[in-house]
């Protein structure tokens, strides 16, 4: 599958460094900021530097090292955000993918979410 990745899209922008963003980690290929509309205490983007538009994208598509870093990085920032399940608090990692999964920003981003009790979530 092709996906069809715009250039103009926000985070693009974001990681152009045209538009402010509140970092939260920084590494080679990954970057991860502040949601602009918290939904919880915590709430961070992780957002491979690459361009990949979806989850599927970036896990077909992505190299093995970048693919791991994002997943790093992702654990990383729970256990520094202190939502770490290990730490008896936990956290929901979520991603919206396409017209059903109604992701707004069309390149591939986790939501960390946590901070205080989600509820029970499936759809
Ligand atoms: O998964 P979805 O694409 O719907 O989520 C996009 C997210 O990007 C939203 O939670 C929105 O608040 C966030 N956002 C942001 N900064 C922007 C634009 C959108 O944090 N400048």
């Amino acid at each position: 599958m092709a996906y069809d990745y715009d250039d103009d899209n926000i985070f693009a922008r974001i990681l152009r460094g045209e538009i402010p963003n509140a970092t939260v980690a920084e590494t080679e290929h990954t970057l991860a900021f502040a949601d602009i509309t918290p939904q919880a205490p915590v709430h961070v983007l992780v957002i491979p530097k690459g361009r990949y538009v979806t989850y599927d994208d970036f896990h077909a598509n992505a190299s093995d090292a970048e693919i791991v870093d994002f997943h790093r990085t992702a654990a990383a920032i729970c256990a520094e955000q202190g939502i770490a399940a290990d730490t008896g608090a936990g956290f929901r990692a979520i991603t919206n993918a396409g017209r059903d999964g109604v992701q707004e920003v069309p390149h591939f981003h986790l939501h960390l979410i946590g901070g205080r009790p989600l509820g029970r979530m499936l759809a």
